[in-house]
């Protein structure tokens, strides 16, 4: 990376929610290896612990911070917050990622218990952890916030009402922040990333034989993706180079949803 890049994410501090594992773990990456420093939460401290030890390796402990945090806890993240700032001097990069499914033969089966978690998890948190991180970013005048939502923040699904809800939430919460925020310079985009390999999916071949082969013959890449496909899109949103692009949702998702 050469220095000034329009990529360049050199002395820039991001926070990523659910870092800790899978796509979360794959954006904190692309930050340290584009220059930043990146903080992660999650709430199982062996993954903390594990996910430190692999960033770690790319630019050293003293780019890392791990601490395990509920993103549904408000004190908890603000204490986290309070720390990163202190250890890094301020922050740039939000990523809302840390998300959950549950799942229903149809939505009229799903508990008002699981409602209410993927809800909290996936929606109300991003209110959360938002609305923390922003005064730190007016004050210096400069920020990015990317949240992530998912192929159902487009598509409904007969099995995941609550998750398709969240995720279309998070395309218009999106839009309101950045709506409200151009005035100080702080960009908030999404991500809605197509099928991803990771631990929320892992058992999906097993458990949906028949959707996971619509899934691939549906997807003009031909493929579920790896975590590491949305570090290229979520640098670009985290850099200079997207200082005049604010509100929108890019999907990533091998061309799942253009046809
Ligand atoms: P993972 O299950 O691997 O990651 C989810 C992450 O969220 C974990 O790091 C988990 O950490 C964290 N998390 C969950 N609940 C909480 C909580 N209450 N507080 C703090 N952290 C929490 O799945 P993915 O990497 O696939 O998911 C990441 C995001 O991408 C989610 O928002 C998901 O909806 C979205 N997504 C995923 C797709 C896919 O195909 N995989 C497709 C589209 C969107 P811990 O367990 O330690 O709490």
């Amino acid at each position: 990376m050469t220095e000034n890049s329009l990529f360049d994410l050199s002395g820039r501090v991001a926070l990523v929610t659910g870092g800790n594992g899978g796509i979360g773990l794959g954006m904190a990456k692309a930050f340290i290896e584009h220059g930043a420093s990146a903080a992660i939460i999650g709430r199982s401290q062996a993954k903390l612990d594990a996910a430190e030890t692999e960033l770690s390796k790319i630019a050293g402990s003293d780019s890392v911070l791990a601490a395990q945090c509920d993103v549904t806890d408000r004190d908890s993240v603000s204490s986290v917050l309070e720390t990163l700032v202190g250890r890094f001097g301020g922050l740039d990069i939000l990523v809302n990622n840390a998300g959950v499914n549950r799942r229903a033969d149809e939505p009229h089966l799903l508990s008002a218990e699981d409602w209410e978690y993927v809800i909290d998890v996936n929606l109300t948190s991003i209110h959360t952890v938002t609305s923390l991180a922003f005064p730190y970013m007016k004050e210096r005048r400069r920020g990015k916030i990317i949240n992530i939502g998912s192929m159902m923040s487009i598509f409904g699904t007969a099995y995941a009402p609550a998750y398709a809800a969240s995720k279309g939430g998070v395309i218009q919460y999106t839009k309101s922040c950045a709506v409200a925020w151009a005035k100080d310079n702080v960009q908030v985009n999404a991500i809605l990333p197509g099928w991803i390999v990771t631990e929320m999916t892992n058992q999906f071949k097993e458990l949906f034989p028949d959707r996971h082969a619509m899934i691939v013959g549906r997807t003009p890449a031909g493929r579920w993706g790896q975590p590491a496909d949305l570090g290229g899109t979520a640098v670009f949103l985290a850099s200079s180079a997207s200082d005049f692009v604010t509100g929108t949702s890019i999907p990533v998702d091998g061309g799942y949803s253009v046809w």
